[in-house]
């Protein structure tokens, strides 16, 4: 087994679905000065980018939205998994390797873009909803990455597109929408030509304010709007609401949204094939 099928194969053994690996010069083709794999590790050669599902089949498909954002606990695990993963790199290949997840940021300026580390290594391509990479199988993953000075052989971005799918250029033809325009008007634009993106615009801005209500972000407006509230009893109140509660639920447990509310994606026909299950005989697989 080669070295890239062994780390490859590691990945999905330690919780990813799927892993690819991206060459650093293709990184660099796109990648601004400062958010380069050799800035975090100088001397780096390889990204290999790992992908885990947000959550299980039937959470996509449960009639309440909260469920569906609620079970995202991927992103809590892909630490561990690329952090595994950089292990085995530098203690069975002797190359140094750095894992990166991207969660102990805020804000909007990253080390380095895990959608193009994913793209770079073939495992998706970018999608007219919310801003993110879509994979064929598997829809829509969450990414972790582990950068290395290990020179590998890189998969290298897809030839074709995964968005936008056949039926949506189907839809676009009839009604000049798709299912993610029609879903969210006021943070997504875009338009196809001949089957392809021409142009889209995700407008983030108005995408976090929506649909992370209880983020880090929100934490520090509202503690500020507490802290200012002169009235006593308002101010008390305001401590103990619910709202205010489900914010700091969710910084002692990572438990409510860790990214866009995805709604964009519910009707999306790549998520949909990719959540759908396929009946396995009792006893075996197919
Ligand atoms: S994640 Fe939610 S708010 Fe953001 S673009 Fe998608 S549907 Fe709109
Ligand atoms: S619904 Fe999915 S496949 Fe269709 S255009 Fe939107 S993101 Fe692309």
């Amino acid at each position: 087994m080669s070295a890239e099928e062994r780390i490859k194969n590691y990945a999905v053994e330690c919780g990813a679905l799927a892993a690819g690996i991206a060459s650093v010069e293709d990184i660099n083709r796109y990648a601004p000065e400062g958010h380069r794999p050799d800035d975090i590790l100088p001397g780096a050669k390889s990204v290999v980018v790992t992908g885990g599902p947000p959550t299980t089949a039937g959470a996509w498909r449960s009639p309440n939205p909260r469920i569906t954002t609620l079970t995202r606990v991927y992103p809590m695990i892909r630490g561990t998994v690329v952090m595994k993963l950089a292990a085995l790199i530098e203690r069975e290949y002797g190359y140094y390797a750095v894992f990166y997840d991207g969660q102990a940021e805020s804000g909007h300026n990253p080390f380095l873009s895990l959608k193009l580390c994913a793209e770079m290594a073939g495992l998706g391509t970018r999608a007219l909803a919310g801003g993110v990479i879509l994979n064929r199988d598997h829809g829509l993953l969450n990414f972790s990455c582990v950068v290395t000075s290990m020179p590998l052989k890189p998969d290298g971005p897809m030839e074709e597109p995964v968005c936008p799918h056949h039926s949506c250029i189907k839809i676009w033809e009839a009604k000049h929408t798709t299912p993610c325009l029609e879903a969210c008007p006021t943070c997504l634009s875009g338009f196809l030509e001949g089957g392809r993106i021409k142009w889209m615009q995700f407008r983030r801005y108005l995408c976090e304010p929506r649909a992370q209500t209880t983020s880090t972000t929100a934490f520090r407006q509202k503690l500020l709007e507490i802290v200012n509230e002169t009235d006593l009893e308002k101010r008390k109140q305001m401590v103990y609401g619910e709202f205010f509660s489900r914010i700091v639920r969710s910084l002692a447990f990572s438990s409510e949204l860790v990214g866009g509310c995805i709604e964009c994606l519910r009707h999306c026909p790549v998520c949909i094939k990719a959540t759908t299950l396929r009946p396995i005989p009792r006893g075996g697989k197919p």
